[in-house]
């Protein structure tokens, strides 16, 4: 069970030879369970590749070759890691020194080297990387997408950028239809049972809504964006003016 599916972009990649069991604590009470958990664990062991000289991975959304990968003798670590070992087993002595006592030779965390190739251009100098032993590594298939824009793999930083513009504009949309006097974070008016929490001043969002016009349900469920409207309005109130009047509850909500 080592295939690729067409849609499947990566695997799961690291250092250790692939394993044959998953170590669970506890078991289901039923069976089937048991039995259903068991193919699964298949499965998830299936999504595994180590890595090893041929194998394509992902490093700063490029695809590399791996070339080698090699322990970092123990002697050679450096002052960085033997901190990074020194953490590691300061807290398995505060955690109750569950299982074996970290080792420098077995740690999860001990560097290795990691030496990787572009892909597809020979000319470039192949980079040598120090992590972590226990890194996790997205395996790419021999087959890969790649944007012809740019290059990267996806998801590109110009799909990710564009991605975020255009949740951005969605969201200023949807604020520049609230009609005035609702709530700025739910769209939805105001009613006068509803506590609501106004801002004075300018309203910072709509600013064609006028003064003190920033209007926010006081409930719960509103208060994200109300407390981002908030630190705004804070930020705004010390660059000028001492903060003002704290907030008031709306005695006259507008519905
Ligand atoms: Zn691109
Ligand atoms: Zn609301």
């Amino acid at each position: 069970m080592t295939r690729w599916y067409p849609s499947q972009g990566t695997k799961y990649g690291g250092t250790h030879p692939p394993r044959t069991t998953i170590n669970r604590i506890g078991e289901h009470s039923s069976a089937m369970r048991r039995q259903e958990q068991r193919i699964h664990d298949k499965q998830i062991l299936a999504n595994y590749v180590q890595l090893q000289p041929g194998v394509l991975v992902i490093w700063d959304r490029q695809p590399y070759r791996v070339v080698e990968v090699a322990e970092r003798p123990v002697d050679l670590w450096g002052e960085k890691h033997e901190e990074r070992f020194a953490t590691a087993l300061e807290h398995w002595e505060i955690g109750g020194k569950r299982g074996d006592r970290p080792e420098k030779e077995t740690w999860g965390g001990r560097p290795m080297v990691f030496v990787l190739a572009a892909d597809g251009k020979p000319h470039e100098k192949p980079l040598h990387l120090i992590g972590p032993a226990n890194h996790a590594w997205d395996v790419l298939p021999e087959h890969y997408w790649i944007c012809s824009a740019c290059g990267d793999l996806p998801p590109c930083r110009h799909q990710e950028a564009e991605r975020i513009a255009d949740r951005q504009a969605a969201h200023a949309d949807v604020l520049m239809d609230i009609p005035p006097g609702h709530c700025l974070a739910c769209g939805e008016v105001i009613t006068r049972r509803q506590q609501a929490t106004r801002f004075p001043g300018p309203n910072l969002w709509r600013p064609d809504f006028g003064e003190n016009s920033a209007v926010f349900h006081a409930r719960l469920e509103c208060s994200t964006p109300r407390e981002r409207y908030r630190e705004l309005w804070e930020a705004q109130a010390c660059g000028g003016m001492k903060q003002q009047s704290s907030l008031f509850p709306d005695d006259n909500p507008a519905a």
